[in-house]
């Protein structure tokens, strides 16, 4: 997905909206870096545990979308991470997570709320597989090194306490309740049911295939499109030379609008004269020729696939 809105924000340089996708990158970008500053805090847990990130998993017609899970035998751990910075209250009576930053003031939904529901539906899951009753304990954990965080509530916590927190538990835990194969069957499940979040760029951001800019752009000038020249691809501003430029263009066209091609929609995509050029383009770049002579498409899905 990060992908994805990576080359719409490319596409849309110079657009009104561009500042949207680049946040919307922003946000996905605190994300990643929150859950990987996390793995370092979760090699000092005593307990094995195995560990997984990002799930996605339908419950009743909705999906919840679980950063970290700790599973072992005895418990599993529900963590929601939150890698944001500035002055942060968490204030479980109000139900709200305040940020104080840059001077001003922004009030969120309760994080705690969110990971108890989640924990919720992940035991109806659990019971729907007839697996046996295990402990869902759900926390809160906030990442950003420099964040100032107030929380008297023993579940929302920074992390760098969460090895400590959870040592100090499992001396309480020394039951399990579920056999290796039951834990290894759960696992399974979840990562057989993961749906990854996705969502149709256009319709989030209200566009249509006309905001995207065409041609292959420059790198070094980003909204100015290359002109085709002998061997590879000159930009008219600043005149630097690429041999694979269209690489890119390629991947945006396959990122954004399909994973096929028409020799007419390249020529209309990569702004070029001839109909032999975006053939051998395609060629060279070993892309698969789906259908007959006439009406053939170029596979872009086996270039490009994720
Ligand atoms: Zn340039």
């Amino acid at each position: 997905m990060i992908e994805r809105l990576q080359a719409l924000e490319r596409r849309l340089a110079g657009h009104s909206k561009q500042e949207w996708v680049t946040q919307e990158i922003g946000k996905m970008r605190a994300g990643i870096r929150g859950e990987s500053s996390l793995d370092y805090h979760l090699h000092f847990i005593k307990e094995d545990y195995y560990k997984l990130n990002s799930i996605r998993l339908l419950g009743g017609d909705y999906y919840f979308q679980m950063d970290c899970l700790l599973v072992n035998e005895k418990r599993i751990i529900l963590i929601e991470v939150k890698h944001m910075d500035g002055e942060l209250h968490y204030d479980d009576s109000s139900h709200q997570l305040l940020q104080v930053k840059d001077g001003c003031k922004k009030a969120y939904p309760d994080p705690l709320l969110q990971v108890k529901r989640q924990a919720h539906q992940l035991e109806k899951g659990i019971k729907t597989h007839s697996l046996p009753y295990i402990p869902i304990e759900p926390y809160v954990v906030f990442t950003h090194p420099s964040a100032i965080l107030s929380s008297s509530h023993p579940r929302v916590f920074p992390s760098d306490y969460l090895p400590f927190k959870l040592n100090a538990d499992n001396d309480q835990h020394c039951k399990s309740v579920w056999t290796e194969q039951e834990q290894h069957l759960f696992i399974k499940k979840c990562e057989q049911s993961h749906a990854p979040y996705s969502y149709d760029v256009f319709q989030r951001f209200q566009l249509k295939d006309d905001d995207l800019l065409q041609g292959v752009l420059c790198d070094n000038c980003s909204t100015v499109t290359m002109d085709k020249v002998y061997g590879g691809w000159k930009c008219s501003k600043c005149e630097s030379f690429s041999k694979d430029a269209h690489f890119t263009a390629m991947k945006d066209y396959y990122l954004l609008i399909g994973d096929t091609i028409s020799n007419q929609e390249l020529r209309r995509f990569l702004r070029l004269k001839s109909r032999d050029t975006a053939r051998q383009l395609m060629i060279d770049m070993n892309i698969k020729p789906i259908g007959r002579t006439r009406n053939i498409r170029w596979d872009l899905k086996s270039k490009f696939v994720q």
